[in-house]
């Protein structure tokens, strides 16, 4: 197995796009928390404009974004994803790569969604959940009441 495929499987990350340079992960201070920021970028390559399909596109620069995933080893813990952007020359419509660790203009990611609603069933307050998940309260009411 790759060292990208142990990465995404460590993190438990189903998207085979996204992919890890080789230093792929440090300690970064975020919130005054001692944190593990994963750095990867989106590579999925888009050849129609999803709006008119042209494949008359462009690559237009990156996007990064801190998308927040379940603790691991009990730290705080980011991806750092960086996204391709694209341009489509015939309708100006602007694309960026799509994954589905995160919804879209979200920036809590799935699983950290999925392991919120498994301590929801659990006699513990939001307030402690939101904690454990270095989320809000109101997250966590956003996401149990979704489910
Ligand atoms: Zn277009």
């Amino acid at each position: 197995m790759s060292i990208n495929n142990c990465i995404l499987k460590s993190l438990n990350i189903k998207e085979e796009n996204v992919n890890f340079r080789e230093n792929f992960v440090e300690e970064r201070v975020i919130k005054s928390k001692r944190s593990l920021v994963y750095m990867g970028y989106l590579s999925n390559n888009i050849i129609k404009c999803p709006k008119c399909n042209s494949n008359n596109i462009k690559k237009n620069g990156t996007r990064k974004s801190l998308i927040k995933i379940p603790k691991v080893s009990e730290l705080n813990s980011y991806l750092e994803l960086e996204k391709q952007r694209y341009y489509c020359k015939d309708c100006k419509h602007t694309i960026t790569a799509k994954t589905n660790i995160v919804d879209y203009r979200c920036r809590i990611s799935n699983n950290t969604k999925i392991s919120i609603n498994n301590y929801t069933s659990k006699i513990i307050t939001h307030k402690d959940i939101a904690w454990i998940h270095n989320v809000s309260n109101m997250t966590v009411g956003r996401v149990n009441n979704k489910v």
